[in-house]
């Protein structure tokens, strides 16, 4: 790649849940500048059309039969596109900085001297259960909610105190947590939480293959293996999920389809 003198800004661009319409006005109007975009999961056509003709599409994900690409080498491949001089937009799911590794890319950034900015997103854990009319607080039900990740990390601590947190909050939302569903709700059973909480499980959340799955804490994993629901899904529990069905009714769409 050639080298510029002045190297192009990087804009980490939170994506959105899934419906390409849930795309912030400012990360739609980044993406019409862009010269390279960096991406690591399917772009949807929704977006693709915002992006300029003519710029270089770098996908960074899993391919078959070969590996994700590190943080590092994303981190690599971001640092020498802006060497170029060209304007990069790194495309990430939701909002950038919710388990999205953003941080990570910005200490990188900032450490080669590239100029970065950060347009946040609608990250899934608020816009999925809004969609499914859920509500993650509601006076006098749910006053308080967690994100946490069911990803057990790579260190030997897990991120998240589960015994903690089973009382500690009302709502919680897990992200990367279905795999490890059974021992998830067995901890946060055995520290307090009621078994027949109602929780769901979602995956494809706002996107037209949207699938989910209603049920108690103690029956969540086995309902929605029954469903056949598959990874990557985001977990939510608490009272607010019994909302769901007056809600579904009361917000179903009255949104005119796009022409
Ligand atoms: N930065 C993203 C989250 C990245 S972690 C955000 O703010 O939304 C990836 C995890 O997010 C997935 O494993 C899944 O748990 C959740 N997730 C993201 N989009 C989702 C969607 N459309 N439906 C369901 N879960 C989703």
């Amino acid at each position: 790649m050639e080298q510029s003198s002045n190297p192009g800004t990087v804009y980490l661009v939170g994506a959105g849940p899934g419906d390409p319409e849930l795309l912030t006005l400012k990360g739609a109007r980044v993406l019409g500048l862009a010269e390279v975009v960096v991406f690591d999961a399917l772009i949807q056509e929704g977006l693709l059309s915002m992006i300029p003709k003519d710029a270089e599409l770098v996908f960074m994900g899993k391919r078959c039969g070969r590996s994700c690409p590190s943080q590092d080498e994303i981190n690599d491949a971001l640092i020498a596109h802006a060497r170029t001089g060209r304007t990069v937009v790194r495309l990430k799911g939701g909002d950038p900085f919710v388990f999205g590794r953003g941080g990570e890319e910005v200490l990188a950034l900032g450490a080669a001297g590239i100029p970065c900015e950060v347009i946040p997103g609608v990250t899934a854990g608020v816009a999925v259960p809004a969609s499914m009319g859920i509500p993650v607080t509601h006076r006098g039900k749910s006053g308080s909610v967690a994100f946490v990740t069911g990803h057990p990390g790579s260190g030997l601590d897990d991120p998240v105190n589960w015994e903690s947190l089973a009382t500690a909050v009302s709502t919680i939302i897990i992200y990367m947590g279905l795999t490890r569903l059974p021992e998830i709700a067995e901890r946060l059973i055995a520290a307090g939480r009621a078994s027949d909480t109602p929780a769901a499980v979602v995956s494809q959340g706002t996107g037209k293959d949207q699938r989910q799955v209603v049920s108690t804490l103690d029956n969540l994993f086995a309902d929605a293996c029954a469903a056949g629901i598959e990874t990557p899904a985001l977990i939510i529990i608490g009272p607010v999920v019994g909302l769901r069905k007056q809600f579904a009714t009361l917000t179903a769409a009255a949104l005119p389809a796009e022409p």
